[in-house]
């Protein structure tokens, strides 16, 4: 068996990984990172849209050789097809092709001075005396030791770390949003700067089908929705064959569509958990539940939650002092950026939930892009215009009132 002994170890080398080891590294501490891929990145289980204001990406920047498709804004469609636009005038984010931009992150970590075993999985971890004293991995049958003064679980949806400390034990089902993409060629796409969202109880209940430009002709197509038998009636699967089948404005753009990819995964919709710290211990991006309750977009807050993580853990390390008291430092300030964000957006979601089509037509009727991209983040002046105009809507105030009103 092989011993390690490091400062920081983090699981996982996905972007929330990668950043908080950049973040470590540059600051001196002696960074490892455990990723159970042979090839980080692959498959791909993502969407691979981008904000560039969003989350704070602009701070970090996006690898130029990564960047697919450039996009100025959305095209939501309600469940009748009335479209709701929003466009800025510049660059506002990007389709990418996450393969790269999950390697190019690790390049990063690793130039910043990080180590990386790839191949690796953390199958187990023990605690001494309140705090993490080791994990064990196995990296090709070999089984390696690694005690760490800080452990950070950044191993996504399924975090082991989260399990083994109890920050979060099991992710309930209604939590989840199961997902489906296919990237497609001979996709007619409409606006190559434009991402489309197509919502309805019967096209994606609790979620969306989306089309995500690549180039003139190709684009992600997939799919999230809420559990099954709460909100839906057949899998995510079958409502994205249906959608690319029969859906009015989807069949006719998938058409001649050929798929060349398929990619599956969970999203953790549920808001962040409780608590993602502990003595010698932070989690991280979907680890930690930092996923938009809404959008189900994660990889803008993982990178910047990531780097906070980095630099919280490095000065505890530095400091000689990774008590929970001090890494509350990491709870703190990444709360303070997105905390009431998500907030709002799941108390918006788990009301959108209830919304009939009629309503959700209704809503896009009154809707501009803005406004809907206001209402989503909590912006009290959109909370307020909306709600001066629905409170003429008896249907729609009882669905909305409560949320604008808070
Ligand atoms: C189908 C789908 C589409 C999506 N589309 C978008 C989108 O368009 N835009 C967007 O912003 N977000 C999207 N998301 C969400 C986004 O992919 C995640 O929020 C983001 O990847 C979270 O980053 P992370 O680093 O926390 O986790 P991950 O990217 O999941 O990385 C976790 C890493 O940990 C590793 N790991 C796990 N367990 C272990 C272990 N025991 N030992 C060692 N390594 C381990 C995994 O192999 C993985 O590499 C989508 C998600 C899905 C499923």
């Amino acid at each position: 068996m092989t011993k390690l002994s490091v400062d920081i170890a983090i699981v996982g080398a996905g972007p929330a990984g990668t950043s908080t080891a950049i973040a470590a590294a540059k600051k001196g501490v002696n960074t490892l990172i455990l990723e159970r891929k042979t090839n980080p990145g692959i498959p791909v289980q993502c969407g691979e849209a981008i904000g560039k204001t969003g989350p704070g990406i602009a701070e970090i920047g996006i690898p130029e050789n990564c960047i697919i498709n450039p996009i100025r804004g959305f095209r939501v469609y309600s469940p009748s097809g009335i479209a709701v636009d929003f466009a800025k005038d510049e660059i506002d984010g990007y389709i990418i092709d996450r393969r790269v931009f999950d390697k190019e992150l690790l390049v990063e970590a690793v130039e910043a001075g990080s180590e990386v075993l790839v191949g690796t999985n953390v199958v187990d971890l023990k605690y001494k005396e309140g705090t993490v004293s080791h994990l064990i991995a196995k990296k090709m049958g070999e089984k390696i030791e690694i005690n760490a003064k800080v452990v950070v679980g950044a191993d996504g949806v399924n975090s082991i770390v989260a399990k083994k400390t109890g920050l979060r034990k099991n992710i309930k089902a209604i939590d989840l949003d199961t997902s489906v993409g296919y990237e497609m060629i001979n996709v007619e796409v409409d606006d190559l700067e434009l991402m489309e969202f197509y919502t309805g109880q019967n096209i994606a209940p609790r979620g969306y089908v989306w089309i995500f430009p690549k180039g003139e002709n190709r684009a992600n197509v997939g799919i999230g929705v809420g559990m099954q038998d709460k909100f839906a009636s057949k899998t995510a699967y079958e409502y994205l064959n249906d959608f690319i089948k029969n859906h009015p404005i989807g069949s006719k753009k998938c058409a001649k569509g050929k798929i060349i990819e398929i990619r599956i995964g969970a999203i953790p919709l549920g808001g962040p958990n409780k608590k993602n710290i502990a003595d010698g211990v932070i989690l991280v991006g979907d680890a930690a539940g930092q996923v938009h309750p809404i959008t189900g977009g994660g990889m803008g807050y993982s990178i910047v939650c990531g780097s906070i993580a980095g630099n919280v853990a490095a000065d505890c390390i530095n400091e000689g002092d990774v008590s929970e008291k001090k890494i509350a430092a990491y709870e703190e300030q990444w709360r303070e950026r997105y905390g009431y964000e998500f907030r709002q957006a799941l108390k918006l979601r788990k009301a959108l939930e209830k919304a009939s089509d009629k309503q959700l037509d209704e809503l896009a009727k009154i809707l501009t892009g803005e406004l809907l991209v206001g209402i989503s983040s909590g912006e009290k002046i959109s909370k307020k215009k909306i709600a001066k105009i629905i409170i003429k809507r008896p249907g729609l105030w009882k669905l909305l009132g409560d949320y604008l009103l808070a």
